[in-house]
């Protein structure tokens, strides 16, 4: 099965606990104002890509230790069935890595954000996520800043779906998270990508130091 794939990377530390596998969806029609993915917004954008292809780069991830995988876009859910196959694939190569491992309450988990509310996760949206350990859902709300771990507004909620999703998320339902909150990454197109959560002004403070610096940044995907 195919996507429209905004990106991947590994190791992501900015959107979700540990050492993580990210993929981006391509094509999102919230269009929340002040969001800083726009780039993702258009779906004929980004490439196309193959589940398995997405699934043999996680398989590597989890060789290499990851914790889990992180699903963004973009909006995910406006590609249910892509999203369904992705999530299901992954847990199968998690749950087969985990035996191995002998742990069930613990282990790499899978993450996905949605900008919908959780009144708009209709019946096919929630089957979509049926292999999801945990979502973060609501739109990014500009006007409501947050420091809450991997939310980019006060809003938006983690919602843990499994015993899994509830030892790994728990503890962050309503606090911070250690450590850094942007990552700063050159991708295989040799873009500069900025992967987490800003906190308010965050970018436009990255902005002004590296003009200050002599660096000029073109085509950002936080400015219309
Ligand atoms: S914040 Fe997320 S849901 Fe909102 S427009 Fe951006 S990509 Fe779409």
């Amino acid at each position: 099965m195919e996507l429209r794939l905004a990106g991947t990377h590994y190791p992501l530390e900015t959107l979700g606990p540990g050492k993580r596998f990210g993929v981006w969806f391509q094509g999102c029609s919230l269009a929340c104002p002040g969001c800083m993915s726009r780039h993702t917004w258009d779906r004929a954008a980004g490439r196309a890509a193959e589940v398995s292809d997405v699934l043999a780069r996680w398989r590597d991830a989890l060789d290499d230790g990851a914790q889990g995988m992180t699903v963004s876009g973009g909006e995910p859910l406006e590609q249910a069935e892509a999203l369904a196959a992705l999530l299901a694939g992954a847990a199968r190569l998690r749950d087969g890595a985990r035996r191995h491992e002998g742990g069930a309450g613990a282990g790499p988990d899978l993450l996905v954000y949605t900008g919908h509310e959780p009144g708009e996760l209709t019946r096919g949206r929630r089957a979509a996520l049926g292999c999801a350990d945990a979502v973060v859902v609501g739109r990014f709300r500009v006007a409501e800043p947050t420091r809450l771990a991997w939310r980019g507004s006060a809003n938006q909620r983690i919602i843990p779906l499994t015993p899994l999703g509830v030892v790994r998320y728990a503890p962050y339902l309503a606090r911070g998270a250690e450590g850094p909150r942007l990552q700063v990454v050159r991708d295989e197109d040799g873009l500069m990508r900025l992967h987490g959560v800003p906190l308010r002004g965050e970018l436009t403070a990255l902005e002004s130091r590296l003009r200050q610096a002599g660096v000029v940044l073109t085509g950002r995907s936080w400015r219309p």
